[in-house]
C-alpha cells in the first residue's frame, strides 16, 4: 500500500446538542503509522468525535483536516473516497451477500478500486478459502466483526477510524484483532480507536487521549495516561 498523504487532524471541534455542549474545544491528530486512542466514561463525547472525523455529525465550531485541506464539509461517503474508512459498532455487514462480496462492496467505496486488495485483506483476515463463500447471514460475532473491519479495508484506507472494536469479542479474538491493527500501523496506515476497553488501548495505542465530559484532560502515551485515567474517571472496568 502507498503512504497515506498526511494525518487526519481534528481543530477545536465543538459541538452542542440543543443546550448541551457533547464536544468542546477538541483538537488531536490521527497519525500515519500510528495508533491513536480516545479513552474516557460512557457520555464523554467519543462517538460525537469519531462522527465528526467520519462525517455524520457536522461541528457547530472547529475543523477537520486531512493532509492539510480543510474536509470539514465533506459528506462522509466522499471521506471514504479520500481513504477515511470507518468500522460500525452496529456491524454494516449485508447479510444476504457473502464474505467476499462484502468486501467487494467496500473496495467499490473505497479510495482505489484495487481487486487485489480483496483478496489481500480477506487473507490479512483470515477470511479466505471457503469461508470467503459463505453468505454472512449464517456467521458468528466474531467473523462478522473481522467482516465489518475487512469491507473498511478493502478500499485501502489510509486512515482506520474504529469505534468500539472489541465490543463483543473474546480474548483471543482481542488478540487477532491487536495483531491485525499493529499490522495496519506498520504499513503506514493512520488508526483512531475509541474505545471503553482499557486493556486493549493499554497494549496497543501509542498514543492516547482521555475525554471527559466533552474535553480532552490528558493526552501521553498509554503507560502515563491510562493509570491517571483510572483514577480520575474511574472507569477501568
Ligand atoms: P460516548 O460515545 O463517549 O459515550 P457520545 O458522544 O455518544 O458519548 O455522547 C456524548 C453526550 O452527548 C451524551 O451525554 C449523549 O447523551 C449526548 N448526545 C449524543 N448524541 C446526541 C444527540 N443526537 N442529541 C442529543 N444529545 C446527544
Ligand atoms: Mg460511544
Amino acid at each position: 500500500a502507498d503512504l497515506p498523504p498526511g494525518p487526519l487532524t481534528a481543530r477545536g471541534l465543538t459541538v452542542v446538542y440543543e443546550d448541551f455542549t457533547a464536544l468542546d474545544d477538541v483538537s488531536l491528530e490521527v497519525t500515519p503509522g500510528r495508533i491513536t486512542a480516545v479513552v474516557g466514561p460512557n457520555g464523554a463525547g467519543k462517538s460525537t468525535l469519531f462522527h465528526c472525523l467520519a462525517g455524520t455529525v457536522r461541528p457547530d465550531a472547529g475543523r477537520v483536516e486531512f493532509a492539510g485541506r480543510d474536509i470539514t464539509r465533506r459528506a462522509a461517503h466522499a471521506r471514504t473516497r479520500l481513504g477515511i474508512a470507518r468500522t460500525f459498532q452496529q456491524l454494516a455487514v449485508f447479510p444476504s451477500l457473502t464474505v467476499e462480496e462484502n468486501l467487494r462492496v467496500g473496495a467499490e467505496q473505497g479510495r482505489v478500486r484495487d481487486p487485489a486488495a480483496v483478496d489481500r485483506t480477506l487473507r490479512l483476515l483470515g477470511l479466505d478459502g471457503p469461508l470467503s463463500r459463505q453468505p454472512a447471514t449464517d456467521l458468528p460475532t466474531g467473523i462478522l466483526r473481522r467482516v465489518e473491519l475487512g469491507r473498511a479495508l478493502a478500499g485501502s484506507p489510509h486512515v482506520l477510524l474504529l469505534d468500539e472494536p472489541a465490543a463483543g469479542l473474546d480474548t483471543v479474538e482481542v488478540e487477532g484483532l491487536s495483531r491485525i491493527l499493529r499490522a495496519l500501523a506498520a504499513e503506514g496506515t493512520a488508526l483512531l480507536i475509541v474505545e471503553h476497553d482499557l486493556d486493549l488501548v493499554d497494549r496497543l495505542a501509542d498514543t492516547v487521549h482521555v475525554l471527559s465530559a466533552g474535553r480532552i484532560v490528558a493526552t501521553g502515551p498509554a503507560d502515563r495516561v491510562l493509570d491517571a485515567a483510572a483514577r480520575t474517571v474511574g472507569d477501568r472496568s
